[in-house]
């Protein structure tokens, strides 16, 4: 896409009163947002109760959108980060911030983040695999643990530290309880909004949504003033992934791509040069695993 100045959109450097650029991204999902707690309402095969968690989710990244603009940010970008990734409901979504929809796209849940960003929020997230959180899982069905350098992390991590290699902080989370203490514990001083609370992992503890849009969109605000206060995560080099699988059969399956190790029956390793490399290399892994 490009403007008529021939610049791509969303590369050009915006600027504020203070000549100042401040470019955020959000990278959006669904099972994290307030009122979502089931399977049932998270995909278009769920019908009506779809339609209205899609709208919940748009508005609630209408709120992070709105407090980062209060915050300082002169330029929003959105990618739609859930199942088929087009969820989000342009129609609605704040005319000020760009949308990335749909899917498949190289990069999936932080498709469109470069260097020129100074921090990401990540809305509507969920724990990982394993954890007593709302929806909690990493990724896919398949996946029990997603391991970088011998520290098991779900989405969050797996995210935060692709973005960490561009240089770009995470200051923002929100979602559930449980996501919130993973991202705190992973990220010093991130900001989190926590909207529920799991009562089991299709049950939840809700904030409605006009409360739950006031606390993201304040939190949102606030986090836009910890840029060069939060530092990216970053891996050490080589990096070291291990997935463990499921079952048995998919970890065969992912076990095809050239490079990767059988640690164990559900366990593989696959040593990167770089973050990126450890990334793109979970993603084809879990594509594999999927054929089974
Ligand atoms: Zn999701």
């Amino acid at each position: 896409m490009t403007n008529p100045s021939g610049v791509p959109k969303g590369r050009h450097l915006d600027v504020n009163e203070r000549g100042c650029s401040v470019r955020i991204y959000i990278s959006a999902d669904m099972e994290g947002v307030s009122g979502v707690v089931s399977w049932d309402q998270t995909g278009p095969e769920c019908h009506a109760e779809y339609e209205r968690a899609r709208l919940l989710m748009t508005q609630e990244v209408n709120a992070a959108i709105e407090g980062a603009f209060k915050g300082g940010a002169t330029y929003v970008l959105v990618n739609d980060s859930h199942g088929n990734m087009r969820n989000i409901l342009i129609e609605h979504l704040d005319p000020r911030a760009d949308l990335i929809t749909g899917s498949p796209k190289p990069y999936g849940m932080m498709q469109g983040l470069d260097s020129t960003f100074h921090g990401c929020m990540f809305v509507g997230y969920h724990a990982m695999a394993g954890v007593e959180g709302v929806l909690s899982h990493t990724y896919a069905g398949s996946v029990l643990e997603y391991i970088i350098n011998g520290q098991v992390m779900g989405e969050t991590g797996m995210n935060a530290y692709f973005a960490g290699e561009m240089g770009v902080p995470v200051l923002f989370v929100s979602g559930d309880a449980a996501v919130a203490r993973e991202a705190e514990s992973l990220i010093p001083h991130v900001r989190t909004a926590q909207v529920k609370e799991a009562m089991g992992r299709a049950a939840a503890w809700c904030m409605p949504p006009q409360r739950a849009r006031a606390l993201i969109e304040e939190t949102a605000r606030q986090a836009v003033s910890l840029i060069g206060t939060v530092k990216p995560l970053i891996a050490s080099r080589p990096v070291e992934l291990a997935l463990r699988f499921a079952t048995a059969g998919q970890a065969s399956a992912a076990n095809l791509m050239p490079g990767t190790v059988r640690l164990d029956g559900l366990t593989l390793g696959f040593t990167a040069q770089n973050y990126t490399d450890a990334f793109r290399a979970a993603r084809a892994m879990i594509s594999l695993a999927a054929r089974t």
